[in-house]
């Protein structure tokens, strides 16, 4: 682990190679003890795209996997820049435009960690909202019940080991053909633009944007992504759970979330979760260097 003098004495694992965090003398403190009090770091992350630097505000207290979920997107968002930078620089500007929702009738994948953070956020809504999104979820699963979708995705949601891409593929592929528009998708808008999913964050094309009208026979060019922060999140959640790796279809996450409510409530240090987290965007970084033939940056 690389730790620079004056690090904080927080119990911390190692942090892996590739990244580095270093503690700034900045402590927020809140004393109605309403939020949690953050430490920030300093962050180095290599990417195949190139080195990010940026701050990372980590809870020192207990919490709850949910309070690492905006920090660990915003990462994910932050490396996504590098790889945009990178297809610009090579004559690919993305082509995504605010209300195009071509990719909003696909399915979504969700961590875990993302399922309980959506419910939070579904349930801190006025009523008037919350009841009219919890309408469109009711209406999206009671048409892919009619369309023998449910089932299917109630047991991707439900699985007790994990679910290989030859076994999702026919199952996206059924739900994409629907061509039914996600249930948080409103005036070919997104209504929870700040709460979506980092799978939806990941979705940048740079082909032309009426290719996305089928997404699966055209030859749309994804914006590459280096960690995928639904992985992540996923793989975090099953170690520190002792469960198995799934993710869970947009459409059942909030289902899912209430029926694991209790387990969502568990709490740990925000530097255990902190460090956890790093230790598996590490790792998927590093396969990812080797999967694009790359050396991991010094
Ligand atoms: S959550 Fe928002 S961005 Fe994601 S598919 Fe639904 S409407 Fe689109």
């Amino acid at each position: 682990m690389r730790r620079s003098a004056g690090e904080s004495n927080r119990e911390a694992g190692d942090v892996p190679a590739g990244m580095q965090l270093t503690n700034r003398p900045v402590v927020f403190y809140d004393a109605s003890m309403t939020v949690p009090s953050l430490e920030r770091f300093d962050i180095v992350v290599n990417t195949p795209a190139g080195r990010l630097n940026t701050v990372l505000d980590v809870p020192t207290g207990f919490v709850p996997i949910t309070s690492i979920v905006p920090l660990t997107r915003r990462l994910g968002e932050e490396i996504l820049k590098l790889e945009e930078h990178r297809s610009r620089e090579t004559g690919h500007t993305v082509s995504c435009r605010m209300g195009c929702a071509a990719c909003c009738r696909m399915l979504v994948p969700l961590s875990p960690p993302e399922a309980f953070s959506l419910v939070e956020y579904i349930e801190q809504l006025p009523t008037e909202r919350r009841e009219a999104i919890e309408r469109n979820v009711t209406h999206t699963k009671a048409e892919l019940a009619e369309h023998g979708l449910l089932d299917r995705l109630q047991a991707v949601a439900n699985a007790e080991r994990p679910i290989a891409d030859e076994e999702l593929e026919p199952i996206n592929r059924a739900y994409y053909a629907l061509r039914h528009p996600c249930p948080f998708l409103e005036n070919e808008m997104c209504s929870i633009y700040e709460a979506r999913p980092a799978a939806c964050r990941e979705l940048l094309v740079t082909s032309p944007a009426e290719l996305c009208d089928n997404m699966v026979e055209n030859p749309v060019k994804p914006v590459p992504v280096s960690v995928r922060i639904g992985t992540v999140l996923g793989l975090l959640w099953a170690s520190i759970s002792g469960s198995s790796p799934r993710l869970v279809p947009l459409p059942l996450a909030l289902d899912w979330a209430r029926q694991h409510r209790k387990a969502g409530m568990q709490q740990w240090t925000g530097s255990h979760l902190i460090d956890r987290m790093l230790d598996t965007m590490w790792r998927i970084l590093s396969h990812e260097f080797e999967r694009r033939g790359q050396p991991p940056m010094p």
